[in-house]
């Protein structure tokens, strides 16, 4: 039988990384992709699989990328991340349109790309990292709840567009992740970046993929819609219980 292939865009830190890791441990090939090729290579080589570079705010990139990838059978959209905490009325419309481009115009693009050989597949799956930011708000987050709901409006209307054909669509919406996405949204403030966990137990960019793996490696008939998981300290978006 030969084996099938997993492209996992922002593989080269986080949630993709790890969902990498958990998809070559299910027996996939797998495709590490991102802008920063060195770490992605780094990956490849832990699980044995291929490094491409791409860039998914860039039409070009995503092209080139398409182009070098081959057979796909499961795409994992992992790029993306939040910039800032600024309330709307503050807000810099260039990291808005940062947060839009990447999170939400990069599944576009990288699904737009990949479809033909995703429809090559016969038994295909797509598979978006959404956030509860995709269905809560919370004050400072308008720009990134705008995009991530975006997103989880994206995963639906794919859902209605094919469901004709073998694709599975799959939104996995976690939590607080410790990953480098606060180190990314607070631009390498390392203080600030961990107050975001502090008195909790966050998930872990595993524990993500970990039900990533899970949903990839139902029967073909069975579609996991939409999934959310969060640290047990956490209840909502503006909710969270912290000791000390
Ligand atoms: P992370 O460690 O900062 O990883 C973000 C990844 O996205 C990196 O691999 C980065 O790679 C990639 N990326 C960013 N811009 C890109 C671009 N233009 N083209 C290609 N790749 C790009 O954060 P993470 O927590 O793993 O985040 C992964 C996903 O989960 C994001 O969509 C995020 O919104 C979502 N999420 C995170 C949390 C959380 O609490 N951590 C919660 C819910 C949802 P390069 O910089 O090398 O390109």
């Amino acid at each position: 039988m030969t084996r099938r292939t997993a492209v996992v865009t922002g593989a080269s830190s986080g949630i993709g990384a790890a969902t990498v890791r958990a998809l070559a441990a299910q027996g996939f090939d797998t495709v590490a992709a991102a802008r920063r090729l060195d770490r992605c290579e780094a990956i490849a080589a832990e699980v044995g699989g291929r490094a491409l570079a791409l860039d998914v705010t860039d039409a070009d990139s995503v092209a080139a990328f398409a182009g070098a990838v081959g057979a796909v059978d499961v795409v994992v959209h992992s790029a993306g991340g939040a910039l800032g905490l600024d309330r709307v009325e503050d807000g810099d419309v260039e990291q808005w349109r940062w947060m839009f481009d990447a999170n939400v115009l990069g599944v576009v693009r990288v699904t737009q790309a990949l479809l033909p050989a995703l429809r090559a597949s016969g038994d295909a799956h797509v598979v978006v990292l959404g956030s509860i930011a995709g269905f809560e708000v919370y004050p400072g987050g308008g720009g990134y709840t705008a995009a991530k709901h975006a997103v989880n409006a994206v995963c639906r209307t794919l859902r209605l567009e094919l469901v004709a054909e073998p694709i599975r669509i799959t939104e996995v919406a976690p939590g607080m992740v410790e990953t480098d996405f606060s180190l990314v949204r607070f631009e390498g403030d390392t203080e600030r970046a961990h107050g975001v966990y502090r008195g909790l137990t966050p998930l872990t960019a595993d524990d993500v993929a970990d039900v990533v793996a899970f949903c990839v490696t139902r029967p073909s008939h069975v579609n996991i819609d939409h999934v959310v998981l969060k640290p047990r300290a956490q209840a909502s978006a503006t909710l969270a219980h912290r000791e000390g």
